[in-house]
């Protein structure tokens, strides 16, 4: 342990952010890094407590509760704190491929556990994570490592998310010979395309990562999708095992009266899209969908709303309100959702605080639901009827309620649905053959990952549906070890 007094001594400090008014200017990433002392003095406020569980991982009440991937975090705190950063990068890499992805862009469940969170501010942990990366790479830490040797078997991966580029990086390290299809012009899964530059830096992060990869030996193939132009059976005849990483892509729809209008769009459609076209041409070829002097409603309040929030304002949007059905959260943990479980309490996100800064107020409201979309003359949005609702308990489940009298229109030029998604795309599964389980997606079992087809794995958001890219990486790495145990009869990867 560092420093025994260190978290009675500092308080908990993240670096600046870009002021929210300056940076929805601009597409880079709005973190700043902090100096290496203030760092330092970070890592010294990690207890080392003699059961930590910022490292656990396990479910509490169906959400992650510590790290799930078991990042070694009081180590690598106390190695920031004594300035052994090149030890502290070892550390974490023994657990995580991809650091300065999580560390940008993870929700932190490790923090929500952390056991200085019962009574203080949590240790600054995520940024611990980003600036040990982030400095490993400045370095030149950070080298493509190929394996010494090769075994000769040959694995495909389907989908270049997190989770297939885990499996990859894993399977590569094992001396496979990997190749990783994807049906996109660009690596990355969501990373690329889902997630947008702001959060997550494409050219200086994604595809720093991709080049080392394929400087380790791993193929990647752009443009392909298997099931549509690589036939789906190749897979099983080519390779000697299949890990299936295609992600959770199907959309959850709204299907109220004027859902066909024009100007209503799905989050993703509305993301990807501008996400190319800024890669493909700093947003020249008009490819993308503006929310440009638009009245904008962003239908759902999550990860996905949010990066629709800050996208539209970085378009220059003339008004912006995000509809989400749930009452607004507690300021602080409510009895019945303790430490270390996840805290589901209220948090003002990078989009929320722009829009604030903008149109002076968080864009989210609450508790509303929208009955019906209306159109002008020429088929386009022009407004929402909408209804508050209250949750109320029926046969001991909660039920929604319309508020008699609490109707209400919303002007919109745009609309963002922003909902969730449902599952896989069924295509490729259909074609495999492979088994599902009742919510649709690949039926493989956690740890074990090996689907109905001898030799296909599964993981990521295929398999356990959306969910975060620290998990997708905790999939893809176990799909990995266990697809190596089937090529090789015993495992070298943990
Ligand atoms: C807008 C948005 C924002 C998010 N923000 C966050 C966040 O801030 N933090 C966080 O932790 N999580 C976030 N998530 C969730 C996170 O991105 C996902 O859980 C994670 O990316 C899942 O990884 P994956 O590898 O399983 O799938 P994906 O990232 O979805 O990748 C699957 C890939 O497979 C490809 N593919 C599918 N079928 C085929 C085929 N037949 N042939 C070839 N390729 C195929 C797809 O094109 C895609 O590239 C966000 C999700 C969305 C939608
Ligand atoms: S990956 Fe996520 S949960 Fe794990 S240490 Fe990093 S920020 Fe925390």
């Amino acid at each position: 342990m560092g420093k025994p007094t260190g978290f009675l001594e500092y308080p908990r400090e993240l670096p600046l952010a870009r002021p929210p008014a300056q940076r929805v200017a601009d597409w880079h990433e709005f973190h700043d890094h902090q100096a290496e002392e203030a760092l330092r003095d970070q890592g010294a406020r990690c207890m080392d407590c003699g059961v930590p569980f910022c490292h656990t991982g396990n479910l509490l009440e169906g959400m992650a509760s510590g790290c799930p991937i078991n990042n070694l975090i009081p180590e690598w705190n106390d190695l920031v704190y004594r300035g052994l950063w090149r030890e502290a990068l070892e550390r974490l890499h023994k657990t995580n491929n991809f650091p300065e992805f999580t560390g940008r862009v993870c929700p932190a469940p490790c923090e929500g556990s952390c056991v200085l969170g019962i009574n203080e501010p949590a240790v600054t942990i995520k940024n611990i994570e980003c600036s040990i990366i982030d400095k490993a790479f400045d370095e030149g830490w950070v080298k493509p490592e190929p394996p010494p040797f090769r075994t000769g078997k040959k694995v495909a991966v389907v989908g270049s998310g997190p989770a297939g580029l885990a499996a990859a990086a894993q399977l590569n390290k094992a001396g496979h010979w990997v190749t990783v299809f994807e049906r996109a012009d660009r690596i990355g899964g969501l990373l690329m395309y889902g997630i947008p530059n702001m959060k997550l830096d494409k050219k200086l992060v994604v595809e720093r990562r991709v080049k080392l990869m394929e400087e380790e030996g791993v193929k990647f193939v752009t443009n392909c999708e298997v099931g549509v132009n690589y036939p789906a059976e190749n897979l099983l005849k080519e390779f000697n095992a299949t890990v299936l990483a295609g992600g959770a892509t199907k959309p959850r729809d709204l299907p109220a009266p004027g859902r066909e209008l024009k100007g209503i769009h799905f989050a993703m459609d509305f993301l990807q899209a501008n996400t190319k076209s800024l890669l493909d041409s700093n947003h020249a070829d008009g490819n993308y969908i503006s929310a440009k002097g638009k009245d904008v409603i962003v239908i759902g309040g999550g990860d996905t709303g949010t990066d629709c929030v800050g996208t539209a304002l970085r378009h220059g949007c003339k008004s912006l309100v995000q509809f989400e059905i749930l009452p607004k959260p507690p300021l602080d943990r409510a009895p019945d959702n303790p430490w270390p479980q996840w805290p589901k309490v209220y948090k003002l996100d990078y989009g929320q605080e722009e829009a604030a800064a903008l149109f002076g107020d968080d864009p989210r409201t609450y508790l509303i639901n929208t009955k019906q979309f209306v159109g002008d003359e020429n088929g386009r949005v022009k407004e929402l009827h909408t209804v508050r609702i209250e949750w109320a308990k029926d046969n001991g489940r909660f039920q929604m309620r319309d508020v008699p009298g609490s109707e209400k229109v919303f002007p919109a030029q745009l609309v963002l649905l922003a909902m969730g998604f449902l599952g896989p795309e069924d295509q490729l599964l259909q074609k495999l053959g492979v088994e599902r389980d009742p919510r649709t997606n690949v039926k493989a079992e956690h740890g074990k990952f090996a689907t109905s087809l001898p030799g296909v794995f599964a993981a990521g958001d295929m398999r356990r549906g959306q969910s975060l890219i620290v998990w997708a990486i905790n999939e893809g790495r176990g799909a990995a070890r266990e697809c190596d145990r089937y090529l090789m009869g015993e495992t070298v990867l943990p």
